[in-house]
């Protein structure tokens, strides 16, 4: 392929003489030029504007308009600073070369021409053009780039004191141009007295020891603002001296705040303002060192808000929120004003010995405490303000709190160590009940690793194959059949026996596994239901219990739509068993979620009923088909007078209500026949069976006379 050829230079001749023209024109146009013609001022100026030549030969002695007005006009048009314009002057006109160069001609050529080297010339002067051009553009990039990274260079001349910086330089150091007096002091105009000491000492430095350097320095702008600014210089070197300092200025300062928002990020907890687990850790790691050394103790206090979940769950996690809040401050007031906060070797690092570790748990660290008596005061003491209640708009919220005690030396070697054994120490405080405390024992070890083993292993029982469904009859006990069951789950582990959902559900729920467990519970009941209408059995409402976190679930409903849609199972036959605690949460929209499942034709049951706060009034607004009276409440009928009472108002409310009733946890005779007595009609319990694997429930069904018949004999 034949490569382009370069576009002929267009060249502008401003002259009335015709012969000189003919002849440029003759020579140029032979050595590739392209030639323009003008014969006056006013005509030349027009071309130019209109052709924008690349250079531009003019002539000095014109009628009219000479050629020092002409070039003053042409140099007033924007963007023509930079055009060559060569002027043509007599020879010893040395008055006219200076005048046009005072008034910004490029270059002169006397007349009469040497035509020889005209073209050599010219080629060097479009050359030295095109390179001015460029470097303008390359300076014009850099002032932009300048001013859009916010910083500036500088240059400072050792030997005389003399300092050059660009434009930014003024902006970034928010200095004046007028004030600029292009000395090395300059640069310290805007500085505080302290950062002009250390960037003296650091230039001073850098052209004795030939050493770069670098420093953030803080300027006050005269507008109010402040500001972080990085000034970096660097010695040139020539023989063995510095004979410049180049440096530059860069405004830093959203880039610090960035940083600084990291920094508080990375180590503290954006809604309570307090340390994090990490800068705990980091704390805790110094004061562990000066008790090694000074031989002191050191106590933490662990603490978790007890049940804090259920905040979250009934109230909203925004309530939560404000409530953790509320918490941390009064914990840190509180601790402040300790007396047992005791006074520390490096005070910086113990400012804040309050730290929160998780959502909902606490840690406070007492320094070199006297006796581990000490920490039991101040536990006391947060027990004491923690117990009044928590305000938030109209509600007034009561916490619990539990605390785990560790001392150091003692309750472990490191930091982790120590803070997992105060953790060890609450959650056995736990266990105790609301509002104690429990100092750490090393047999805690083992019940927390227990529970630990016990999550990792339920993390894999479902593909493992180890979870099972139990199922419990609902009978009708006037007219002794089964009208139900509920499927209970099971855990079967081959090294921990047969779990018992109360101890491996609370560790589901708080490991987030309950979902997939439930999702796989509702899969399991529902195969189970399609496969006893398939073995031609008469078809039993099945009850599912559900656990909070799975109702919440935005797509709960279309998620069980579409479960009993694959399952073909008409609708009617799931029933939901919800505790009050989930009914009381997020009113709206629990409301919503059961008018769904009404419209969809599932029926919802509150199970354990009478353990919640579930008021009457709320009640009423529920789409629910069923209560289940609390096992607590039947099972001392006959001998506890407060229990009947309460099982007779239950059974009177839901019949107000119209609601069925299920009492739980039937164990005797008595108990059966008082409820009966009482209208109560169905009843879930040992009386009549355990729970059991599917295929001896359909044997139960199948044989229930019998045993009611055999139940009545004892
Ligand atoms: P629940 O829903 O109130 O279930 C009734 C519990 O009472 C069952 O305990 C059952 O075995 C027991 N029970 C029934 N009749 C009697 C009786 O006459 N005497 C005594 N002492 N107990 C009786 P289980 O199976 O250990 O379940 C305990 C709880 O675990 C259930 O209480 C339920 O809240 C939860 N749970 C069980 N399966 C699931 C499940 O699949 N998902 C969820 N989220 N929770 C489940
Ligand atoms: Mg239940
Ligand atoms: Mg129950």
């Amino acid at each position: 392929m034949n490569e382009p050829l370069p576009a002929r230079s267009l060249i502008l001749i401003i002259d009335d003489d015709e012969i000189l023209h003919l002849m440029m024109h003759h020579i140029l146009e032979r050595e590739g030029f392209k030639v323009l013609y003008a014969s006056s001022g006013i005509e030349g100026i027009e071309t130019i504007k209109n052709q924008e030549p690349e250079l531009v030969f003019l002539d000095v002695m014109m009628p009219e308009m000479d050629g020092f007005h002409c070039l003053q006009v042409i140099r007033a048009i924007p963007g023509m600073q930079l055009l060559p314009i060569v002027m043509l002057t007599g020879l010893d006109d040395n008055d006219s070369i200076n005048h046009s160069f005072e008034l910004g001609a490029t270059d002169f050529i006397a007349k009469p021409i040497n035509w020889p080297i005209l073209p050599h010339r010219l080629r060097y002067l479009l050359r030295a053009s095109s390179a001015l051009n460029q470097l303008e553009k390359s300076e014009a990039e850099l002032r932009t780039a300048q001013k859009i990274a916010h910083l500036g260079s500088w240059n400072w001349t050792v030997a005389s004191d003399k300092m050059e910086w660009s434009d930014e330089v003024f902006n970034v150091l928010d200095v004046d141009s007028d004030d600029f007096q292009g000395r090395r002091l300059d640069l310290y105009k805007n500085l505080q007295s302290f950062d002009v000491d250390k960037l003296h000492e650091l230039i001073e430095n850098c052209v004795r020891n030939k050493q770069n350097f670098h420093l953030q320095l803080h300027i006050y702008r005269a507008n109010g603002s402040d500001q972080i600014v990085l000034m970096r210089g660097e010695p040139l070197i020539s023989g063995h001296h510095v004979t410049h300092v180049q440096g530059t200025v860069q405004d830093i300062t959203d880039r610090h705040r960035v940083e600084e928002q990291i920094r508080f990020l990375s180590f503290y907890d954006p809604l309570t303002g307090l340390p994090n687990r990490k800068l705990f850790k980091e704390i805790l790691g110094q004061a562990i060192a000066y008790c090694n050394r000074y031989k002191a103790i050191l106590s933490a206090l662990f603490i978790s808000i007890d049940r804090f979940e259920r905040i979250n769950e009934n109230l909203g996690t925004s309530v939560g929120d404000r409530v953790v809040k509320m918490f941390a401050d009064r914990l840190v007031t509180h601790v402040r004003d300790c007396d047992y906060v005791a006074v520390n070797a490096d005070p910086d690092a113990y400012e804040l010995p309050v730290s929160k570790l998780g959502g909902n748990e606490f840690t406070v660290l007492l320094n070199h405490i006297h006796d581990t008596p000490d920490s039991v005061k101040v536990a006391k003491r947060i027990f004491q303000v923690m117990s009044e209640p928590f305000n938030i708009g109209e509600q007034e919220i009561f916490l619990g709190i539990n605390v785990g005690i560790a001392v150091y030396p003692g309750d472990g070697t490191d930091e982790d160590s120590f803070i997992k054994n105060a953790e060890f120490a609450m959650s056995h405080a736990k266990q105790q009940g609301q509002d104690t405390y429990q100092f750490f024992n090393k047999s805690f070890n083992a019940a927390a690793v227990h529970k630990l083993s016990m999550e990792n292993n339920l993390r894999h029982a479902i593909e493992r194959n180890q979870l099972i469904v139990y199922y419990q009859p609902k009978i009708n006990m006037q007219k002794k059949c089964v009208i139900g069951c509920e499927a209970l789950l099971r855990w079967q582990h081959p090294e921990f026996g047969l779990v018992p959902p109360s101890e491996f559900i609370p560790i589901a729920e708080d490991s987030g596994l309950i979902i997939d467990i439930s999702n796989w519970v509702l899969e399991a009941a529902c195969k189970q239901m399609r496969l006893w209408r398939q073995q031609g059995l008469k078809p039993l409402v099945t009850a599912v219990n559900v656990s909070a976190s799975q109702f919440r679930q935005s797509d709960f409903v279309a998620q069980i739509d579409k479960l009993l849609t694959r399952m073909d199972l008409a609708p009617k036959y799931l029933k939901l068993e919800l505790t009050e605690s989930i009914l009381l949460g997020h009113i709206e929209d629990t409301l919503a979620s059961l008018r769904e499942f009404r419209a969809l034709g599932v029926q919802i049951s509150i199970d354990d009923f009478g353990t919640g706060y579930s008021s009457l009034a709320y009640l009423k607004k529920l789409p629910i088909s069923e209560l289940k009276i609390d096992r607590s409440f039947i099972q001392d009928i006959p001998y506890n007078e407060d229990d009947m009472a309460i099982t007779t108002a239950i059974l009177a409310l839901a019949k107000s209500l119209s609601l069925e009733v299920v009492a739980e946890g039937v164990e005797h005779e008595e108990q059966a026949a008082f409820l009966m007595q009482q209208g109560c009609e169905i009843a879930q319990g040992f009386l009549y069976s355990k729970p059991v694997p599917a295929a001896e429930f359909v044997a139960f069904v199948e044989q229930f006379g019998g045993v009611v018949r055999q139940a009545n004999k004892l």
